[in-house]
């Protein structure tokens, strides 16, 4: 492991536009549960209620789904960056960092202190809430107070229309502009970091597809194996406190 652990520190000094793929598996040491690990919060709700056409078409559905979305969200609320989050934000100080793009909602790249300008959320933020008719945006602390004030499925103030935390669920479109800049980045970066991803959900997973496609070394920081393990120059089957910290030192 410690070999290992060498050569990827290598490749990263080696590298200065360097883009990181982030996901679920980098927060899960700082306390949020990930989707698909054992524990993750797919075995605590049936996620086909929690898709888009679902939420928007059944109030039940829509229900349940404030539920779970307000039970990560107090997690997030609290959680603090762990120690890979934190050295991402010195390998942007180092200068070398193209851009985050996160499949994380949980603003804790923000909190680390990468500036926002370097960190793409193509999933969106768990910290405000949009109307799905009007667009107009709510801070998420204040559609929780009035959760806890007995409502279940928030309606807007504006225009009455259904209220959703601002992020992309199942089978909702993406964000254009977050994807394309996302996929510029990719087709320019000397090497793509893919840290705490399953990188099945797609489109997102597409985003290291295309670095290497486009000529990027790929690194993989990942507890468990993935499908693009055979395309990656390294694959490292740890944790990312473990190894972030140790590989971006320069
Ligand atoms: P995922 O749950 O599909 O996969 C997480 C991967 O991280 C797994 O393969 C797991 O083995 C690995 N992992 C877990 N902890 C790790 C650690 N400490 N070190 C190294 N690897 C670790 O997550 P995904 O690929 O991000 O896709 C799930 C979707 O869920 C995303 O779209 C994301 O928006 C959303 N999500 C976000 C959060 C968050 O914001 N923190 C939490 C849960 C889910
Ligand atoms: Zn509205």
């Amino acid at each position: 492991m410690q070999e290992l652990m060498e050569r990827a520190r290598e490749l990263v000094r080696g590298c200065g536009n360097i883009l990181v793929f982030s996901g679920a598996g980098l927060s899960t040491e700082s306390g949020i549960p990930d989707f698909r690990s054992p524990g993750g919060v797919w075995e605590r709700y049936d996620p086909s209620d929690f898709y888009f056409d679902k939420i928007v078409s059944d109030e039940n559905s829509r229900k349940k789904y404030w539920k779970m979305s307000s039970e990560m969200y107090s997690g997030m609320k609290e959680a603090l960056p762990n120690a890979a989050h934190k050295a991402l934000k010195e390998l942007e100080e180092q200068g070398r960092l193209a851009a985050i793009v996160t499949q994380n909602i949980d603003n804790l790249h923000q909190k680390a202190g990468n500036s926002n300008e370097k960190v793409i959320e193509l999933h969106g933020s768990a910290f405000s809430v949009t109307c799905l008719s009007c667009g107009a945006s709510y801070k998420r602390d204040m559609i929780e107070e009035r959760l806890r004030n007995g409502e279940d499925a928030p309606r807007c103030d504006k225009c009455s229309g259904i209220l959703k935390p601002a992020t992309i669920s199942f089978g909702q479109s993406m964000p254009d502009e977050k994807m394309t800049r996302a996929m510029v980045l990719a087709s320019e970066c000397d090497l793509c970091i893919v840290l705490g991803s399953s990188l099945v959900v797609y489109p997102a997973a597409s985003v290291p597809e295309y670095a290497v496609q486009a000529g990027s070394r790929l690194l993989i920081v990942n507890r468990e194996p993935t499908h693009l393990d055979p395309r990656a120059d390294m694959v490292i089957n740890d944790s990312v406190t473990f190894v972030v910290p140790f590989i971006v030192k320069p």
